[in-house]
């Protein structure tokens, strides 16, 4: 395992200094940040074999190139997997990351100029979910829910109207910035009454709904789920689609030959891993900490002052008000944050007046601390030393004290595979 290190400090000093340095911020700092993770020492090892070297254009018994032995065999690992786990008929392991996992479903069941029903993208949808500045954005008419400025929830009723008025194609729930579960039989509800698709993108949350902490759509019949390997599941980066059968050779055809070439089977590979340890009843275990550590960090900053976006968390993130909790734009929390150890991101809030990158709050979320090893004492402890660091934004001394205290506990719990 250790031996391509010294290959390549021989080989290419240059890039090697990069990896040495990504390693040891990433030892040193607490990453904060909810769609991040450590994924496991196996998957980093198999991101790096010979499966990089193959070809498999198609899928399993049905490819374009000879020699696919083993590389059919790992993706039908991976696809069985991701059934059992999902309880789902159908499973496409080949988008190369969660963007083009998307756009293979709305190309694959939608013509373009149809319409898509998504959550507002400052209310917590995601920029694959017809952001104007995506192509999906041009080649669909997304139409927009809103939740509630005051309690944060979904209006099903509203919901409805804007299905009768515009009817759409396809009903589109799941999230990038919300901090709640959602009520899966009420978007059905909603799209059956318009003869709509239903998709849920639980890229943030699949290792949730995986461990068993959260709701899982296909218990309401959804038709197609999509999800990212690398967040809460803890895999290589990636994207797979989940779908009822009846939608299985659409979904396939749209991914290859509709929108991409030869999939990435050193990735498949580790998915297959990533699958196998989900469904493993420690990985419930897992998710189970993850929702305990995010409930404590909630419950701490906001005894601390803190203003959270509805006020709580009914999953592996937290939504803060910087600008109403402490006069701090999410730019600026951000940069104070990562002075002092703690990674975190910028975040626009519902119907935020400031733009994208000057936001009006930061994102926050436990699946890395978690993955290290860290429970609620810890969570305790951020909780403490983030509010003292938005507080005291000109004190950089304070900032470079806490760094040193983050980098002595980020010793004591070692990231995987950096051991
Ligand atoms: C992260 C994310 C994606 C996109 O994933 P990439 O791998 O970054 O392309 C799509 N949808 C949601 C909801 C996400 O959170």
């Amino acid at each position: 395992m250790r031996a391509y290190r010294e290959l390549l400090a021989a080989s290419d000093p240059d890039v090697f200094a990069t990896l040495s340095g990504e390693e040891a911020r990433q030892r040193s700092g607490i990453e904060l940040i909810p769609s991040e993770n450590y994924t496991y020492p196996e998957v980093l090892a198999v991101l790096g074999s010979v499966f990089t070297n193959k070809y498999a254009e198609g899928y399993p018994g049905r490819r374009y190139y000879g020699g696919q032995e083993f590389t059919d065999r790992v993706e039908e690992l991976a696809r069985e997997r991701a059934c059992r786990l999902f309880r789902c008929e159908h499973a496409n392991v080949q988008p190369l990351s969660g963007s083009p996992m998307n756009q293979a479903v709305y190309l694959g069941l939608l013509e373009p100029g149809d319409t898509i029903l998504a959550m507002d993208l400052s209310h917590g949808g995601h920029l694959t979910h017809g952001a104007p500045v995506s192509h999906m954005g041009r080649l669909f008419r997304f139409v927009r829910y809103k939740t509630d400025p005051a309690t944060g929830a979904i209006d099903f009723d509203a919901v409805a109207a804007l299905a009768r008025e515009h009817k759409p194609r396809l009903v589109l729930c799941g999230y990038t910035s919300y901090p709640r579960d959602l009520d899966y039989a009420a978007f059905k509800n909603v799209a059956d009454a318009v003869g709509a698709y239903t998709m849920c993108d639980a890229s943030h949350y699949a290792g949730l709904v995986a461990g068993g902490v959260m709701g899982n759509p296909f218990d309401c019949g959804f038709d197609v789920v999509t999800t990212t390997s690398h967040k809460s599941l803890r895999g290589p980066r990636g994207g797979m689609i989940l779908c009822r059968r009846e939608l299985a050779a659409r979904i396939d055809k749209s991914v290859f030959p509709g929108l991409q070439g030869g999939p990435h089977m050193n990735v498949i590979a580790g998915i297959a891993i990533t699958l196998g340890k989900a469904l493993d009843p420690a990985f419930a275990d897992y998710a189970r900490r993850v929702l305990a550590n995010a409930r404590c960090l909630a419950a701490s900053l906001t005894a601390r002052g803190v203003k959270l976006v509805t006020g709580g968390t009914d999953n592996h993130m937290l939504v803060a008000d910087t600008q109403a909790s402490f006069g701090l734009d999410g730019r600026a929390a951000e940069g104070l944050l990562d002075e002092a150890g703690m990674t975190t991101n910028k975040q626009i809030l519902p119907d935020d007046p400031n733009p994208p990158l000057r936001p009006s709050g930061i994102r926050v979320g436990t699946p890395a601390a978690t993955t290290r090893g860290m429970g609620e004492a810890e969570m305790e402890q951020l909780a403490g030393w983030m509010a003292e660091v938005l507080s005291r934004p000109g004190d950089a001394e304070l900032r470079r004290s806490v760094r040193e205290d983050v980098a002595s506990l980020c010793a004591r719990f070692p990231v995987p595979g950096l051991e």
